[in-house]
């Protein structure tokens, strides 16, 4: 076991799209668990979009990261030390409050968002826990299936549709009878979507985004999963069907905006035409309902109607890399980095 913790520390607050120094990598003690508490040694991290908002002084739905504190995110790794009777070395433990680091020292009595799930890594890779059995799964899943509540024979369409996300958001549409329609930045993310069974594709960096939409929705669109606002939005706003249902999961296309108006077009009278409504969606809010989940699209898993891209990364050094790729699309799948 090394001697030391490696950890990203924020070291100062972006303005717009973050750069490689707004962190730095330190070597620090290998922390202890207290009573109750677990030691975990990270075998993999991820990175979400999420991070962008944890980055500023204000927070966003929670509280940001201190200008010194261990960056925030997801991890899984195998337990070295526990002080915690249901616990022990060699279990595998995920949790959302692991930090950029080697070791964590976690809280398993802990629930909600930051709780502690054990892995079973007979049932699927550990880093499935952070990607389509995890957080970016629970968000497709309750999303789609408990906001959007789509009908079958509805169009759906996703953007950020070969992401961790909305890979997923499309392929649980057709399980329930949809027709999906997949958005993304280039034609070789769009042919992965293609393979997972989505009906048809956009490729946002094309010329005009809103009549693409229109050939690939004649009828219009039921269900439109959001994942990055901007103009990607409007488009698909402007093309909306009677009794849309339109999820606003993330904006990542305003990465570059964060914490600044989000000037648009107001489709406040589209909406009166089309009786659509639109919803803001959080997963944090679904934890209670994870196992549900996670059952479920194990279940999807198995039976081989659920496929999942990953895009890995070899080290910690390269975590700031690996979140900066998400802002650029230069991820196909999710990103994830191996320790
Ligand atoms: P992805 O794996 O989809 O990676 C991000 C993708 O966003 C990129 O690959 C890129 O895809 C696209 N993108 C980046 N910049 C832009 C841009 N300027 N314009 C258009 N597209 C862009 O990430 P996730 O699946 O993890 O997350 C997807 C979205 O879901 C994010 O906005 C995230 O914040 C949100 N989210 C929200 C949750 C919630 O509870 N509300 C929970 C989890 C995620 P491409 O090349 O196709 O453009």
């Amino acid at each position: 076991m090394p001697e030391t913790n490696r950890r990203w520390l924020l070291a100062r607050y972006p303005e717009g799209i973050p750069e490689p120094d707004c962190w730095r990598l330190e070597a620090a003690p290998v922390p202890q668990p207290g009573p109750g508490q677990i030691l975990v040694k990270a075998k993999w991290l991820s990175v979400d979009p999420y991070m962008r908002g944890r980055m500023s002084p204000g927070g966003n739905y929670t509280k940001g990261v201190g200008i010194g504190e261990v960056m925030q995110g997801g991890g899984v790794g195998e337990v070295v030390a526990s002080n915690h009777p249901g616990w022990k070395p060699g279990d595998v433990a995920e949790s959302m409050a692991f930090g950029w680091q080697d070791y964590a020292v976690l809280t398993p009595d802990r629930g909600g968002a930051g709780g502690v799930h054990r892995i079973d890594p007979s049932a699927a890779p550990i880093q499935s826990s952070l990607s389509w059995l995890g957080m970016p799964g629970l968000t497709a899943y309750f999303g789609l299936l408990d906001v959007a509540r789509p009908r079958p024979g509805d169009t759906v369409v996703v953007s950020a549709a070969s992401g961790a996300v909305g890979q997923l958001v499309g392929q649980i549409a057709k399980l329930v009878g949809c027709r999906a329609v997949a958005i993304a930045g280039s034609e070789e993310k769009l042919a992965w979507c293609r393979e997972l069974g989505f009906d048809a594709g956009v490729n946002h960096r094309g010329s005009d985004v809103t009549a693409a939409v229109k050939e690939a929705c004649p009828d219009g669109v039921d269900v439109f999963f959001d994942n990055t606002g901007g103009p990607i939005h409007d488009a698909v706003m402007r093309n909306l069907a009677v009794g849309a249902r339109v999820i606003i999961c993330g904006r990542i296309a305003l990465a570059d905006r964060f914490g600044k108006p989000d000037i648009g077009e107001r489709f406040n009278g589209h909406l009166i035409v089309t009786r659509a409504s639109i919803h803001g969606f959080l997963v944090f809010d679904w934890y209670h309902r994870r196992d549900e989940a996670v059952r479920r699209l194990a279940a999807w898993g198995r039976q081989g109607r659920l496929r999942f891209k990953e895009d890995v990364l070899e080290g910690i050094e390269r975590m700031p890399e690996a979140f900066l790729r998400l802002m650029d699309g230069s991820n196909f799948g999710k990103q994830l980095v191996k320790v």
